[in-house]
């Protein structure tokens, strides 16, 4: 177990109280789902704590998370970058939204067992939640492994307050990604402040975070209905 506090203090986390518990709780609840549920490929253990704990978790490389009162995770799949931000940022209260509900049992339990008192999931799509009570709401909205970024932007920035901003974890092609996402992160009201570029520690994996803020209110139009902004992106 001291492997892992060893591999979060390369990107300065301290994992104090019980902390580290609860990440190896996490990783045996999704080792024990995952043979019932597709939740994820990577079941080795170290590959678990460097490829989903410590990715999810390398947004501090590139905002100062701590300052953020509240964050959403859409499309969190098993909980990533959600529930290891929650983990080790306890004051931040965290909402977890996907749209397949056997992957929002799977985080109840987890968020139960390993009592995360700041996390709350829910079951739906972004579509229809970024047009509902969560519009407009958010410090941070933050996004792996879901769409490409026109379409994720349509997805996120809709959650996010004027001032806030979304953060897009990305590795490859990102720099054609943020030129063909120009006009829709311009349309929704965003523009990218940076994009952070990194090697994930104990790895030669490129990793990237654009970070896109909100600086005017998203149009009523967007997000489009579901579906819509995978099959025509903006
Ligand atoms: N973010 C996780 C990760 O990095 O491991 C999960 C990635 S998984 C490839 C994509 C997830 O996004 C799936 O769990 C899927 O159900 C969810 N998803 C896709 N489109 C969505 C939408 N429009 N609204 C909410 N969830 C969505």
């Amino acid at each position: 177990m001291s492997e892992l506090k060893d591999l979060f203090k390369e990107i300065n986390i301290e994992l104090d109280g019980d902390k580290e518990v609860k990440f190896q709780r996490y990783y045996e609840l999704l080792i024990e789902w995952n043979s019932k549920f597709n939740l994820t490929a990577i079941t080795d253990y170290d590959e678990v704590m460097i490829k989903h704990f410590l990715d999810s978790l390398s947004i501090i490389k590139a905002v100062d998370i701590k300052t953020c009162s509240n964050l959403i995770d859409v499309g969190t799949g098993a909980g990533f970058p959600g529930i290891p931000i929650a983990i080790v940022f306890p004051d931040i209260k965290i909402t977890l939204l996907d749209s397949l509900n056997k992957r929002v049992s799977f985080l109840n339990e987890v968020i139960d067992e390993l009592g995360l008192v700041n996390v709350k999931a829910f079951h739906g799509r972004a579509e229809d939640y970024g047009r509902g009570e969560f519009r407009e709401k958010y410090d941070i909205c933050v996004s792996r492994a879901v769409a490409n970024l026109s379409t994720l932007t349509e997805l996120c920035l809709p959650f996010v307050k004027m001032g806030g901003f979304f953060a897009a974890y990305k590795s490859e092609k990102v720099r054609e990604e943020v030129e063909s996402a120009d006009k829709a992160i311009d349309l929704l009201g965003g523009k990218i402040s940076e994009v952070v570029n990194f090697v994930l520690p104990s790895t030669d994996y490129d990793r990237s975070i654009v970070i896109i803020n909100k600086i005017k209110e998203t149009s009523m139009k967007y997000p489009r209905k579901a579906g819509t902004p995978s099959k025509q992106p903006l």
